[in-house]
């Protein structure tokens, strides 16, 4: 995986389209374009007209080659574009052209992203950053993705880092140059503002995981006893038909997952298999899953049947932690239900209401507090350790040792952004003490 090799790739999605993008990262992208286009004169970051030729002289496609010089690209290296029509042959045979020159290779995936960020383009945040964007289907997942992608993130967790590194620098000089003027009080301060970082790391680290919710999606699953509309109900609500609706109880016995779009937040909508006992050993499967589903889920949609006496009653003890009612066929037995959500899925009686209450519940998961600054798992166990060793340095530990736990510290959260540099203590050591003046 050379850098200097030049890679290329379809930048588009595969497939017919209006318009396709090749591109080119590397030392060989403006020969290869000036070999492909016969123009020797490719202004920089300007459109030009060309026909795209084959190695053999025939006509590829008519379209824009596009060239940007390094460093002053999205990789940092030398970038070309070829925008051609989105025809497979077009891009088949294009592919191939690239394929035959020397020194020129197919990238691996991610491989452009991979080298903006080795050329310092973008840090390991911002590169997840882009590629959630690309991955984003809601609002809410774009707009989280945009915050990391233009550095918002990073620039938290690099005052974060800057904030420890300046402790341990200072840890360092106490240690180092103790004829030197430095005051006692200089301890007492550097625990207050190691204390101020772990503060911050657990404020920060007490979001309900939202951001990561925000990229995954929240999970709702559909709890209720066999023939109680659970089927009816998450087909109503997807307005597709994905499960099957069946007058035979216990049918739904695999988990069906739908995924929503609820108020610009993505949302996974769970259905489960019937809550009964059962002598049926794929059944009792079947129920296991859904409670271990339930269990797991962020809220919990448990349907009633009202046309059933004890219908309500019955679904009650499935009501735990972040739960909400719907009693389910009202169209046979109007009535209205305390705390519960009158419904029926052959009617569309209720509906609206049900899903204002969903929507509403789902706004409430995602939105208390700031915007989060954790979207991935990786940077929770980042700051996990971050803090352990935060709070060691905190102990009566001597101070060597203290020193190696803010260093740790400091590590962890270079980590997130990918930024860890063993010369930041000595250049912070030495701007900001005049030390053999
Ligand atoms: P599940 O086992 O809980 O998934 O229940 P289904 O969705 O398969 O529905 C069981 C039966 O109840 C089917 O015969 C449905 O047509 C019927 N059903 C579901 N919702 C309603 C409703 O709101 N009103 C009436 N009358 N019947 C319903």
């Amino acid at each position: 995986m050379s850098s200097a090799d030049t890679i290329y790739a379809l930048a588009t999605a595969p497939g017919k389209s209006g318009v396709a993008v090749l591109r080119l990262s590397g030392p060989r992208a403006l020969a290869a374009l000036q070999r492909l286009t016969g123009r020797e004169a490719l202004a920089p970051r300007h459109a030009h007209y060309v026909t795209f030729r084959a190695p053999g002289g025939e006509a590829i496609d008519r379209g824009l080659a596009l060239y940007f010089p390094a460093p002053h690209s999205f990789t940092g290296e030398e970038v070309a574009e070829c925008h051609l029509h989105g025809s497979l042959a077009v891009i088949r045979q294009l592919l191939e052209a690239f394929s035959g020159m020397e020194g020129l290779r197919h990238a691996e995936p991610g491989e452009f992203t991979r080298r903006a960020f080795i050329n310092g383009k973008m840090d390991l945040m911002e590169a997840e950053g882009l590629a959630d964007l690309i991955e984003a289907e809601t609002r809410e997942q774009k707009t989280q993705a945009m915050r990391q992608m233009q550095g918002e993130l990073s620039r938290f967790y690099e005052r974060l880092r800057g904030e420890l590194v300046g402790c341990l620098a200072l840890l360092e000089a106490y240690i180092d140059f103790p004829d030197e003027e430095i005051p006692e009080s200089v301890l007492q301060s550097l625990s207050e503002r190691s204390g101020g970082a772990a503060a911050l790391i657990r404020n920060v680290m007490q979001d309900e995981g939202r951001g990561e919710h925000v990229r995954d999606g929240i999970s709702i699953v559909i709890l209720g006893a066999p023939n109680v509309g659970k089927s009816s109900l998450i087909n109503v609500i997807a307005k597709r038909d994905v499960a099957i609706v069946s007058y035979q109880a216990g049918t739904t016995r695999d988990i069906i997952e739908v995924h929503l779009d609820m108020a610009g937040y993505p949302v996974v909508l769970v259905d489960t298999a019937g809550i009964r006992d059962s002598g049926d050993t794929i059944e009792q499967e079947g129920v296991r899953r859904a409670l271990a589903r339930a269990e797991a889920a962020d809220l919990r949609l448990v349907v009633a049947d009202g046309a059933r006496a004890g219908g309500v009653e019955e679904a009650l003890p499935l009501m735990r932690g972040e739960a909400l009612l719907v009693v389910n066929k009202c169209d046979l037995v109007p009535q209205s239900v305390a705390d519960a959500l009158a419904i029926s899925t052959q009617t569309g009686e209720g509906m609206d209401r049900l899903l204002a209450a969903l929507e509403a519940r789902v706004v409430q998961l995602f939105s208390s507090g700031d915007a989060p600054m954790i979207t991935r798992e990786r940077h929770r166990a980042h700051l996990g350790d971050a803090l352990y060793h935060i709070e060691k340095s905190l102990t009566s530990l001597p101070l060597e040792l203290r020193c190696e736990e803010l260093r740790r510290a400091a590590g962890a959260v270079g980590k997130i952004t990918g930024k860890i540099q063993v010369d930041d203590v000595l250049d912070v050591i030495f701007s900001s003490f005049c030390i053999g003046k």
